[in-house]
């Protein structure tokens, strides 16, 4: 047999790690592999809680992050930082998943050492480099260096071919965020406890609909933030309603936040939910309003609909299902179309149908057979 691939698996942030770490058991289950981990920790905290519940134990970790670090700084410390990684490991594939400084900057280190890379959820684009600002740059840089595209839908793939990239190195995989999905509810059920934490919560808010909030996105600092907090506190005053909002740590979103919905009887300004919780939140939610990528692709699978408050998406494919609408962020818009949901049983329940344009959980696998199969390989 030949020796085993050594696969780096590069990430550096919450939603990286949650769509990543299916696939790092992938590659630690299977003898055509050695997995080796680096986190570049541009997320602390709410990364390492996803390390925590999925095991996974980094080979490296370079915690980058400094505080009120720009995006030069931070790009050019991660390139260095996981250049030497690269150079001590000499991987035979780097593995970087979706669109951040971490990813894009893990790509560019390889693509330096002539490392082949692929690229977890690739071909996503919104088609305006502003939004989501600067991943959607991110993304496209990954995309002119990846050697093996793992798209998560045909839509994906349709915009990598359409930039020309050669398709026979295109695959549709599905998006492992449906695997992290299914692996934490069998999680939950095993062990209730991980989850149990809202139950407090739950309780001062027996009778009310729950609303689950999120919003930490780069293009929607200042006014955008401003807007989304005008139109939760301008729905809290429904009395059917309750809103739950894990607020993401980010100084710019909190203090936002906090200002306008800190004193509330209807709201629930809290500390970043850990993955099963933020599970749990989903499931006892009427309603999910969010900026964010993953929620847009985990609400269609469990059946709620999801305002998306953004100008744009680079997953069109829920609103296509009809389970997600842009909303933008205009806060006479988001409480217009939050309370049509509330009020109207129709438009709710067409809204409300369980669909999985993402993937059907078996992503990993795929990407691990894919990765044993080619060989990737810069020219001589
Ligand atoms: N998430 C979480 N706790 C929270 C909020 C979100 O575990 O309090 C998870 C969520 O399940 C999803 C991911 O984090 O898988 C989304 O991350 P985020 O919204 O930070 O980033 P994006 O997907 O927009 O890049």
């Amino acid at each position: 047999m030949n020796s085993p691939k050594v696969i780096l698996t590069v990430f550096g942030t919450r939603p990286e790690a949650i769509k990543m770490f299916p696939v790092i058991h992938a590659l630690e289950a299977d003898p055509r592999f050695t997995s080796r981990v680096c986190v570049s920790g541009q997320h602390r905290a709410i990364l390492d809680q996803v390390l925590e519940i999925s095991s996974i134990k980094p080979d490296h970790d370079l915690a980058v992050m400094q505080p009120d670090q720009t995006l030069d700084a931070l790009t050019a410390n991660l390139l260095i930082g996981l250049g030497k990684v690269m150079d001590e490991e000499k991987p035979d594939w780097v593995l970087v998943q979706g669109d951040t400084a971490t990813a894009m900057s893990g790509a560019l280190a390889a693509y330096y050492r002539k490392i082949p890379v692929a690229h977890l959820e690739a071909g996503l684009r919104s088609g305006n480099i502003y939004h989501p600002w600067p991943e959607e740059v991110n993304r496209k840089m990954i995309g002119t260096i990846t050697a093996l595209h793992f798209a998560p839908t045909e839509t994906s793939a349709e915009a990598l071919r359409r930039e020309n990239v050669d398709p026979a190195t295109i695959h549709v995989t599905g998006n492992s965020v449906i695997d992290a999905l299914h692996w934490i509810t069998a999680k939950i059920e095993r062990e209730p406890e991980l989850a149990s934490g809202l139950a407090q919560l739950e309780q001062r808010f027996a009778g009310k609909r729950i609303i689950g909030v999120t919003s930490h996105r780069r293009e929607n600092f200042g006014g955008g933030l401003e807007a989304i907090a005008d139109a939760v506190r301008r729905l809290a005053q429904r009395d059917d309603v309750a809103m739950i909002f894990p607020v993401h740590p980010n100084p710019n979103v909190r203090k936002v936040m906090d200002d306008a919905l800190g004193n509330l009887v209807n709201v629930a300004l809290i500390e970043p939910l850990d993955y099963p919780h933020f599970a749990r939140l989903l499931d006892i939610s009427t309603l999910i309003l969010t900026d964010s990528g993953g929620v847009q692709e985990e609400a269609p699978a469990l059946g709620k609909p999801v305002l998306v408050m953004r100008e744009t998406t680079e997953r069109p494919e829920g609103v296509m299902a009809g389970t997600a609408k842009l909303v933008g962020t205009d806060a006479d818009t988001i409480v217009a179309e939050a309370t049509r949901l509330l009020d109207d049983k129709a438009a709710y329940a067409a809204m409300a149908k369980s669909h999985n344009p993402f993937g059907d959980g078996k992503t990993a696998l795929r990407v691990a057979d894919l990765l044993a199969e080619n060989a990737g390989g810069a020219p001589a």
